[in-house]
């Protein structure tokens, strides 16, 4: 969906790289994450800085093929290693699909899925995933299991100004971020997470150092051209043509196009959400989520494949903790399919 903007760009984002450049494994042997293009690191830095969603002072930075593998870096990084039994990792139903998936996929002795983290009540320690703005319903959150040994990871993949508000930087332990939902760049493979702790930034580093021995040098300096021009173009004088405006524009219609197609149906129903101001847009909007958390009404159980047989390919309920009457559609297709999808959802009838 952010592809017009980027043609529109044409060369200010073209990366080229002769043959004889980043060869090394290397870059940065004197950094702790020694694999980590200091261009990058810093327009990371300033990008943070100009729209005020995190605080970096302090912070170590590690990048990964993905948020991804930043996840996965962590858990390794985060479990204690001296416990006889795997530390519990939850999250708050409705979570992220893939985090039970990837969790549990090697059968480690370190860590393990244990569900929704609003019915986890097990003595001793925790890893609590925070995603804000959620993936799938899009609300923000925090933390909500109440014992003292949690240990949290924030993934803040979506708490960019053209999903929702800012309010103000986040400030957690461990956090999480990825140009796949930023800039859209998802093929890109590269995300960062901001790490307090030395001792964590370390051993997520080690993880990735013996997982992929770093992470690709052209995606990570293509990068950094992205995220400058997206700081370029959100201070200067071509503010009006910043990249913010723009996705903030697309949200914000394609939310308005399925509010009026759920309402026309009449077979659905969406969450509102409270508007807020956002800090760096400097206008009050309600969060337009990079996915809708559709619930059929009525007798519609299972609500996937229901939307199947309509042509709608959804993910239902279920992979995300809860009931089938729910699923998830992507705000984030390209504007035919997106145009299409809309027109089917507003004439089904029951
Ligand atoms: N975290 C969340 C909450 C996501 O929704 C996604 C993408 N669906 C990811 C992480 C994965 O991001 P990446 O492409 O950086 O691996």
């Amino acid at each position: 969906m952010y592809e017009s903007y980027w043609q529109k760009k044409g060369d200010e984002t073209t990366v080229v790289i002769p043959g004889w450049q980043f060869m090394s494994y290397f870059s940065d042997a004197t950094r702790l994450c020694w694999f980590l293009e200091p261009e990058f690191a810093e327009q990371i830095v300033r990008l943070h800085n100009v729209v005020g969603n995190a605080v970096t002072e302090n912070r170590h930075i590690v990048v990964g093929t993905g948020s991804t593998q930043l996840f996965q870096a962590a858990l390794y990084a985060l479990s204690p290693c001296a416990e006889a039994e795997p530390i519990s990792v939850v999250s708050a139903a409705p979570y992220y699909s893939s985090y039970p998936l990837i969790t549990d996929c090697l059968k480690s002795r370190l860590y393990k899925w244990a569900g929704d983290a609003r019915s986890f009540s097990k003595n001793g320690p925790y890893i609590e995933l925070v995603t804000s703005p959620n993936n799938p319903d899009g609300f923000a959150r925090r933390s909500v299991v109440n014992g003292s040994e949690g240990i949290l990871i924030h993934d803040l993949a979506y708490y960019w100004p053209q999903y929702t508000p800012i309010s103000s930087p986040a400030n957690y332990d461990l956090m999480l971020f990825t140009v796949s939902k930023s800039t859209g760049h998802a093929g890109m493979r590269i995300g960062w997470a901001l790490v307090k702790d030395e001792d964590v930034a370390r051993k997520m580093t080690k993880y990735i150092e013996i997982n992929t021995i770093g992470v690709s040098k052209d995606s990570q300096v293509r990068a950094a051209k992205v995220l400058k021009v997206i700081s370029d173009n959100s201070e200067g004088p071509n503010e009006g043509d910043s990249f913010f405006e723009f996705s903030y524009r697309v949200m914000a219609k394609r939310w308005k196009q399925l509010r009026e197609a759920v309402q026309q149906s009449g077979l659905f129903s969406v969450s509102d959400f409270p508007p807020q101001l956002c800090m760096f847009l400097n206008r009050v909007f309600e969060p337009q989520p990079a996915f809708a958390w559709i619930k059929c009404e009525g007798d519609i159980d299972n609500c996937e494949s229901f939307l199947r047989g309509k042509k709608i390919l959804t993910r239902g309920g279920k992979h995300f903790g809860v009931s089938p009457k729910y699923v998830r559609i992507s705000m984030l297709d390209r504007d035919k399919n997106y145009e299409t999808f809309v027109r089917r959802l507003s004439t089904i009838r029951s």
